[in-house]
């Protein structure tokens, strides 16, 4: 629990103060009738019409399948979405700041840098684990954001719970639980914890399990008064049309996701195992996401050698902790083979 925790103290007075656009969609909210209110064009292509505001259908069957109810969730252009709106309604540019774990995902940094928030760094332990003392003592009363990403990108592993509780319950402002990989991990999600939890937001995504990057669309879990904060401050038509409808169809057959989920997780343990049989590998770390992050003898020559085969990984051996690393995507079968098969012909030069 977290009984401290004051939501109107670090919302941005301009926030509150707003006066949301209204759309025609909002104003009149039938579904019947000739629709003169909105300057389309009344001639059908199948998407003349603006779509949903609110995404009341969508996210009615993801509180279904989330086992959440729908006032807890707020729809974003991808999870990138969420995260921008959350520095801009709880950040005051040029004075408030946020914590962040690297190694992590760039885009909480690139964020913060765009909406003018210092980015106070804490990094992870030599095993990947948030330092939580580390953590508390670079808070201070202008700390509005900690970000931990679980299974956090690039290191592939899982975050102990515990550890995040732990801020969960002694920070005063929003802690954000990037779950972009959580389909892939036995970790259970955060998204039971949204009630227990006033300052919690989980974030979660159609752009990695789901497989559905190119349509932009990422999920925020949390307290009904951040939601409409958040809603309050989006672009009014943010997920289109066809986005929610081809969201929709693929919740309906959540078998198909399983099977595609259960696949890239064998996958996975093959790849891991006949990649640590190779003599370029030193070390691979466990993995709770689709991808692997791998320790070789020359990252940059390994890189730019599995590049010249048409396979493109990730080069993070510049990243610190990550020294000596490629950042692996697990592909189809076939395409892990192509990989392992250019690796068992590399001869370092
Ligand atoms: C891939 C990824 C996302 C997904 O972002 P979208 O904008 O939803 O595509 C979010 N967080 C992390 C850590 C990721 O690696």
């Amino acid at each position: 629990m977290n009984t401290t925790f004051n939501l109107d103290a670090i919302t941005r007075d301009n926030v509150k103060k707003l006066v949301p656009y209204s759309s025609a969609r909002d104003e009149f909210k039938g579904s019947e009738g000739i629709f003169l209110d909105a300057n389309e064009n009344p001639f059908n292509t199948g998407y003349n019409r603006y779509p949903d505001p609110h995404q009341k259908k969508l996210k009615e069957k993801i509180a279904d399948v989330k086992g959440v109810e729908a006032k807890n969730i707020f729809l974003g252009n991808g999870s990138d979405e969420g995260i921008d709106l959350l520095f801009r309604a709880f950040c005051e540019p040029g004075k408030s700041n946020a914590i962040i774990l690297p190694p992590t995902y760039g885009m909480y940094e690139v964020a913060a840098n765009i909406n003018d928030v210092t980015v106070n760094k804490a990094l992870l332990n030599e095993d990947f684990q948030p330092d939580i003392n580390l953590i508390l003592n670079k808070t201070d009363h202008n700390t509005r954001l900690i970000f931990f990403c679980s299974p956090n990108n690039p290191t592939a592993n899982s975050f102990q719970p515990e550890l995040i509780e732990q801020v969960l319950e002694k920070f005063n402002g929003i802690v954000v639980i990037d779950e972009a990989y959580i389909d892939f991990s036995e970790q259970k999600s955060f998204v039971a914890s949204i009630n227990n939890y006033p300052n919690l937001v989980v974030l979660q995504t159609f752009s990695k399990a789901w497989g559905m990057a190119s349509l932009r669309l990422g999920m925020a879990f949390a307290d009904e008064k951040i939601i409409n904060i958040l809603s309050k401050i989006k672009p009014p038509y943010n997920i289109s049309g066809v986005t929610q409808q081809l969201a929709l169809e693929a919740l309906k057959n959540p078998a198909k996701t399983k099977t595609c989920i259960a696949e890239i997780i064998a996958e996975r343990t093959r790849l891991v195992a006949e990649l640590s049989t190779l003599k370029s590998v030193r070390h691979i770390y466990p993995s709770d996401a689709n991808f692997i992050l791998v320790k070789v003898d020359n990252a940059r020559l390994v890189y730019s050698y599995l590049a010249n085969e048409s396979i493109v990984v990730r080069d993070r051996s510049k990243v610190e902790l990550c020294e000596g690393c490629i950042r692996i995507t697990i592909g189809t079968k076939d395409e892990n083979d192509s990989l392992l098969n250019a690796l068992k012909n590399y001869k370092q030069t």
